[in-house]
């Protein structure tokens, strides 16, 4: 059945109602949508690439400027030196992950920060050398992994644990523990995407470093689609390392300088392997012609490089808007809107049965993101919504994926979306 006139109404008020009462209406001014036709497009995106801040270009502008004027006196004389440049973005990135200031550091990208990961925290033995991630794991991560293993001699037929049902579908809280539990003393390291980029289900990461520890491993996070997304507590939930990329929930832009957490206990283990380079080097020593390589302390002691400043002064943009927003009204925004876009999904499905929304509805077993599933007609139904302006994104094979972000999207973006939606449905029993 079809939506009728008087449901839209009742989204709409409902919609003006919960904006008017919303701490973060205004940071919507804070970013530039992109256009459909002459209006704003409805964007739901967020998940793969966030929105610019409107003071991106700016802070990006006043390093080029700054090349220009001072060029390499820019270093320790520019407005913002780019010597320590990385160094202001120890403390807001530890509030959003849950860290202390030197267990973070924002560089490189995130598959090369899985690689650096491994060859710290990947420490086979013959008797435990296994690596355990999740069946359906986005292919960079299992690429990643599963070049580590033939690195030290292993086959990722017999050493990837692939952890899900056995109909080949997504692994449930509950089946990650059981592996953990079942490959036990074999398990060497564990990798989990802290909400998984295809469903939507938030990990338990707690639970998993914890039962994770237990057997020994050592247990990291891809923190890709939950960084900025969902609450994380990293030290307290002991975990070991996580990785993540920026130009998701965190709207750094695209290709943005990825990040990474090395839990406190492994800052000073000077025995840990890792793949070097200059700029994690001490800082005290760091230009002497030293033949010894000494990590700084924390996290920073995994640099290879200078920072990225163009890319960071876009990140430094966006950060900024985070720390005003205060991530505890950004979350509470989050369950609100995302609770709101799947009640607004759920009344246009109806009772086409073929079509059903498959990340968990419990709130605090998911983020932003919501993933719909289509038996049938789902590409159609795609590009018919970005023909209206309805911008989402399509996963080979059946899911439509919708993110509502906190900072910048309205409940009246969630209201429009279930007209167009129903608009397109309308035409499918
Ligand atoms: C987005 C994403 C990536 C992308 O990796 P890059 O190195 O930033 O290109 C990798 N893994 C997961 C789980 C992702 O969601």
């Amino acid at each position: 059945m079809n939506v009728t006139e008087q449901q839209r109404e009742k989204w709409k008020t409902t919609a003006l109602q919960r904006d008017s009462d919303d701490a973060l209406s205004s940071f919507r001014d804070k970013f530039y949508f992109p256009k459909h036709g002459d209006e704003s497009a409805l964007y739901f995106c967020g998940n793969s690439l966030g929105l610019q801040p409107k003071t991106a270009e700016t802070y990006v502008r006043e390093e080029l400027e700054d090349w220009r004027d001072y060029a390499v006196e820019g270093h320790f004389h520019s407005r913002r030196p780019w010597f320590s440049y990385h160094q202001w973005f120890a403390e807001p990135l530890a509030t959003i992950v849950g860290a202390k200031p030197h267990e973070v550091v924002p560089m490189n990208t995130l598959t090369v920060n899985i690689h650096l990961m491994m060859a710290s925290f990947y420490n086979p033995t013959p008797e435990r050398y296994k690596i355990l991630i999740v069946q359906k794991e986005f292919p960079s991560d299992r690429y990643a992994v599963e070049t580590h293993l033939r690195f030290r001699g292993f086959e990722p037929n017999d050493a990837l644990i692939e952890v899900g049902p056995a109909n080949g579908e997504f692994a449930s809280p509950e089946d990650i523990i059981e592996a953990l539990r079942d490959h036990g003393s074999s398990v060497a390291l564990v990798l989990i995407s802290g909400v998984h980029f295809y469903n939507g289900s938030r990990a338990d990461v707690e639970t998993i470093t914890r039962v994770g520890h237990e057997v020994g491993a050592i247990v990291g996070f891809d923190l890709a689609h939950a960084v900025g997304n969902v609450e994380l507590n990293l030290h307290d939930w002991d975990v070991d390392f996580a990785v993540w990329c920026s130009y998701k929930y965190l709207n750094s832009g695209p290709g943005a300088v990825g990040g990474l957490f090395v839990h406190e206990r492994f800052a000073e283990m000077r025995s840990l392997q890792r793949l070097a380079g200059w700029w994690g080097n001490e800082e005290s020593t760091r230009f002497e012609l030293a033949r010894n390589f000494t990590p700084s302390y924390g996290a920073g002691g995994w640099q290879l490089s200078n920072a990225q400043v163009l890319p960071l002064a876009a990140m430094r943009a966006s950060l900024e808007i985070f720390v005003e927003a205060g991530m505890e009204n950004i979350f509470r925004k989050r369950d609100a809107l995302t609770g709101f876009l799947q009640e607004v999904i759920t009344d246009s499905i109806g009772d086409r049965d073929w079509i059903r929304i498959i990340t968990p509805k419990e709130p605090s077993h998911r983020g932003a993101q919501l993933s719909v599933r289509f038996d049938r007609n789902g590409k159609e139904i795609f590009t018919a919504l970005i023909e209206r302006g309805a911008i989402v994104d399509w996963r080979t094979p059946d899911v439509i994926r919708i993110s509502p972000a906190p900072l910048y999207n309205s409940f009246t973006d969630v209201a429009e979306f279930g007209c167009r939606f129903s608009d397109v449905l309308a035409k499918y029993s």
